[in-house]
């Protein structure tokens, strides 16, 4: 079994200082929480920025500063997010890609969000795929429901984006698929050969689902974009979820990847 790699989402577009005093919001923030994120065992930095007000920022150079900011800092694999709000159009997603880390985020389809709807339509997501082709950025398949599995597939099978894939499967999310183990188990079947994946789960499930995805060969995701709590009742920040899971991993005869090792285990062309 590869070893397992830790991918950091530190701050995401939902919670506040207002709700936990842990959420990195500014550049600085962001950068400072990045390097210990990484000091506790993550390889990947998931990256969302925020506006002065701490609303989530679709300016491409907000994501530009962080990127900046970090270089010649971390050993990290930048993964910048492309999601968008309703509203937000390709223009300000795709120009995100400009920032030209060795990953980014894409939804491969639409999916309710519990006050919302997250659109992204086959246009949408050809073009982001097809820019990050050209940018030589692998994408992370962020899939809130099997049928993103096969529309991933389906990119591939156009030429517009190259096996191996990776995927992140996003469960427990109210509108998304719900937190279950048979769930996970098969949306792991619907993957295509030599494809690596990753989990997400929301709130409490973070730690059910990271928990499951270390036993069963996956990768994990955790953070403060999809759980604020260490356990009921108690904040967490960044640092203490991703230790946790790296405890467990180990715990459980399983080795924690450097960002090196994840690089070759998504086959991302080496730094
Ligand atoms: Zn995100």
């Amino acid at each position: 079994m590869d070893k397992l790699i830790i991918t950091a989402a530190p701050t995401g577009s939902m919670p506040r200082k207002e709700k936990t005093p842990h959420v990195p919001v500014t550049a600085d923030e962001i950068t400072e929480n990045a390097l210990r994120c990484e000091d506790a065992g993550a390889s990947i930095l998931h990256i969302h920025v925020r506006d002065e007000n701490q609303n989530p920022s679709d300016d491409p150079q907000k994501f530009r500063e962080v990127v900046d900011k970090l270089a010649g800092r971390t050993n990290l694999i930048l993964q910048i997010s492309t999601g968008g709000r309703a509203g937000v159009g390709l223009d300000s997603r795709i120009k995100r890609l400009a920032a030209h880390t060795e990953m980014a985020s894409l939804t491969t389809g639409s999916v309710n969000f519990p006050n919302s709807a997250y659109i992204n339509e086959p246009s949408l997501v050809e073009d982001l795929a097809r820019e990050m082709l050209r940018l030589g950025i692998k994408p992370e398949m962020e899939c809130f429901d099997l049928s993103m599995i096969n529309n991933g597939i389906l990119l591939q099978q156009a030429g517009l984006a190259k096996a191996p894939l990776h995927f992140n499967f996003v469960l427990g999310l109210k509108g998304a698929i719900p937190a279950s183990i048979e769930n996970l188990v098969h949306m792991r079947s619907c993957l295509p050969a030599g494809a690596t994946w990753t989990v997400s789960g929301m709130g409490a499930n973070q730690l059910v689902m990271g928990a499951h995805a270390i036993i069963m060969g996956g990768h994990v995701r955790v953070g403060l974009e999809d759980n604020i709590y260490y356990r009921k009742g108690e904040l967490a920040s960044n640092q203490q979820l991703i230790e946790r899971m790296a405890r467990l991993a180990r715990e459980m005869g399983r080795e924690v990847a450097s960002p090196d090792e994840a690089r070759k285990i998504l086959s991302l062309s080496a730094k």
